[in-house]
Protein backbone atom coordinates (compact mmCIF):
# COMPACT_ATOMS: atom_id res chain seq x y z
CA UNK A 1 0.00 0.00 0.00
CA UNK A 2 1.26 3.39 -0.70
CA UNK A 3 1.56 5.65 1.60
CA UNK A 4 -0.52 8.47 0.26
CA UNK A 5 -0.43 10.82 3.17
CA UNK A 6 3.53 11.84 2.81
CA UNK A 7 4.44 14.22 0.15
CA UNK A 8 1.82 14.77 -2.36
CA UNK A 9 0.25 18.05 -3.27
CA UNK A 10 -3.08 17.72 -2.68
CA UNK A 11 -4.33 17.60 -5.88
CA UNK A 12 -2.75 14.19 -6.19
CA UNK A 13 -5.19 12.91 -2.97
CA UNK A 14 -8.41 12.56 -5.53
CA UNK A 15 -8.26 9.43 -7.76
CA UNK A 16 -11.27 7.59 -8.60
CA UNK A 17 -11.95 6.69 -5.43
CA UNK A 18 -11.40 9.20 -3.15
CA UNK A 19 -13.65 11.13 -5.60
CA UNK A 20 -16.16 8.78 -4.94
CA UNK A 21 -15.48 8.91 -0.98
CA UNK A 22 -15.69 12.65 -1.01
CA UNK A 23 -19.10 12.10 -2.86
CA UNK A 24 -20.33 9.69 -0.73
CA UNK A 25 -19.24 11.11 2.18
CA UNK A 26 -20.80 14.67 1.51
CA UNK A 27 -24.22 13.52 0.52
CA UNK A 28 -24.41 11.94 4.04
CA UNK A 29 -24.00 14.82 5.23
CA UNK A 30 -20.18 15.10 6.52
CA UNK A 31 -18.67 18.29 6.75
CA UNK A 32 -15.56 19.25 4.72
CA UNK A 33 -13.61 18.75 7.94
CA UNK A 34 -14.79 15.28 8.99
CA UNK A 35 -14.48 14.41 5.22
CA UNK A 36 -10.71 15.43 5.00
CA UNK A 37 -10.27 13.07 8.33
CA UNK A 38 -11.38 10.29 5.87
CA UNK A 39 -9.26 10.80 2.48
CA UNK A 40 -5.73 10.67 3.50
CA UNK A 41 -3.71 13.29 2.30
CA UNK A 42 -6.92 16.20 1.89
CA UNK A 43 -7.11 19.15 4.03
CA UNK A 44 -10.64 20.74 5.08
CA UNK A 45 -9.72 23.46 2.39
CA UNK A 46 -9.17 20.91 -0.19
CA UNK A 47 -12.33 19.04 0.36
CA UNK A 48 -14.23 22.05 0.04
CA UNK A 49 -12.37 22.90 -3.23
CA UNK A 50 -13.04 19.72 -4.62
CA UNK A 51 -16.69 19.55 -3.23
CA UNK A 52 -17.00 22.83 -5.93
CA UNK A 53 -15.39 21.59 -8.49
CA UNK A 54 -17.58 18.55 -8.41
CA UNK A 55 -20.34 20.80 -7.93
CA UNK A 56 -21.74 18.74 -5.28
CA UNK A 57 -24.69 20.97 -3.83
CA UNK A 58 -24.52 22.48 -0.38
CA UNK A 59 -26.10 20.53 2.37
CA UNK A 60 -29.24 21.28 2.65
CA UNK A 61 -29.91 23.54 5.72
CA UNK A 62 -32.19 21.81 8.30
CA UNK A 63 -35.83 22.62 7.27
CA UNK A 64 -37.42 25.27 9.36
CA UNK A 65 -39.46 24.96 11.42
CA UNK A 66 -42.71 25.57 10.14
CA UNK A 67 -41.58 26.18 6.16
CA UNK A 68 -45.01 26.21 4.85
CA UNK A 69 -46.08 28.69 7.34
CA UNK A 70 -48.40 31.27 5.57
CA UNK A 71 -49.12 34.34 7.21
CA UNK A 72 -52.96 34.65 7.87
CA UNK A 73 -54.48 36.71 6.58
CA UNK A 74 -56.23 38.82 8.57
CA UNK A 75 -58.89 39.55 6.68
CA UNK A 76 -59.46 43.29 7.54
CA UNK A 77 -63.60 43.80 8.01
CA UNK A 78 -64.57 46.64 7.02
CA UNK A 79 -67.45 47.99 8.96
CA UNK A 80 -70.48 47.85 6.48
CA UNK A 81 -71.07 51.49 5.10
CA UNK A 82 -74.19 52.35 6.02
CA UNK A 83 -75.65 55.35 3.91
CA UNK A 84 -76.79 57.64 6.07
CA UNK A 85 -80.42 58.24 6.37
CA UNK A 86 -81.95 61.35 4.84
CA UNK A 87 -84.91 62.29 5.98
CA UNK A 88 -86.82 64.78 3.92
CA UNK A 89 -86.79 67.59 5.70
CA UNK A 90 -90.49 68.65 7.25
CA UNK A 91 -92.20 70.65 5.07
CA UNK A 92 -93.29 74.03 6.04
CA UNK A 93 -97.11 74.55 6.54
CA UNK A 94 -98.62 75.93 3.63
CA UNK A 95 -101.59 78.58 2.81
CA UNK A 96 -102.73 80.18 5.23
CA UNK A 97 -102.83 79.90 9.38
CA UNK A 98 -105.92 78.32 10.63
CA UNK A 99 -107.68 80.73 13.30
CA UNK A 100 -107.76 78.75 17.09
CA UNK A 101 -111.47 77.93 16.91
CA UNK A 102 -110.87 75.45 14.05
CA UNK A 103 -107.44 74.29 15.65
CA UNK A 104 -107.73 70.57 16.93
CA UNK A 105 -105.79 68.06 18.76
CA UNK A 106 -104.52 67.04 15.32
CA UNK A 107 -103.30 70.48 13.83
CA UNK A 108 -99.62 71.95 15.03
CA UNK A 109 -100.00 74.38 17.75
CA UNK A 110 -97.48 76.59 15.97
CA UNK A 111 -98.50 80.14 16.48
CA UNK A 112 -98.05 81.02 12.64
CA UNK A 113 -99.83 84.80 12.46
CA UNK A 114 -102.67 86.71 13.63
CA UNK A 115 -105.94 87.44 12.75
CA UNK A 116 -108.43 90.68 14.01
CA UNK A 117 -111.23 89.33 13.77
CA UNK A 118 -114.78 91.37 12.69
CA UNK A 119 -114.89 92.38 16.48
CA UNK A 120 -111.64 93.71 16.76
CA UNK A 121 -110.03 90.94 18.30
CA UNK A 122 -106.58 89.51 17.74
CA UNK A 123 -106.40 86.01 17.17
CA UNK A 124 -103.65 83.86 16.58
CA UNK A 125 -103.52 81.60 13.55
CA UNK A 126 -102.21 78.46 14.12
CA UNK A 127 -99.95 76.33 12.10
CA UNK A 128 -102.15 74.19 9.80
CA UNK A 129 -99.67 71.34 9.56
CA UNK A 130 -101.31 67.99 11.17
CA UNK A 131 -99.23 66.83 14.20
CA UNK A 132 -98.75 63.96 16.04
CA UNK A 133 -101.36 63.58 19.18
CA UNK A 134 -98.15 63.23 21.67
CA UNK A 135 -96.68 66.51 20.08
CA UNK A 136 -97.41 69.86 19.88
CA UNK A 137 -96.19 70.84 16.56
CA UNK A 138 -95.80 69.49 13.39
CA UNK A 139 -92.82 67.88 12.48
CA UNK A 140 -91.82 71.61 10.94
CA UNK A 141 -92.03 73.06 14.02
CA UNK A 142 -90.88 70.20 16.34
CA UNK A 143 -87.95 70.72 13.78
CA UNK A 144 -87.16 74.42 14.87
CA UNK A 145 -88.46 74.56 18.50
CA UNK A 146 -86.56 71.44 19.32
CA UNK A 147 -83.21 71.50 17.40
CA UNK A 148 -81.11 73.21 19.69
CA UNK A 149 -81.70 71.01 23.11
CA UNK A 150 -82.40 67.78 20.80
CA UNK A 151 -85.20 67.06 23.24
ZN1 LIG B 1 -96.43 73.50 12.46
Amino acid sequence: MLEVGMALKTDKVWTPATVELLKRLWEEGLSAAQISSQIPGSTRNSIIGKRHRLGLPTHKQAPSQNPLRIRAKRERVMPEFKPQIVLSPPEAPQGEGIPFMKANSSTCRSVEGYEVNSKGHTLALFCSNPKSLEASFCAFHQNIYYRKDGR
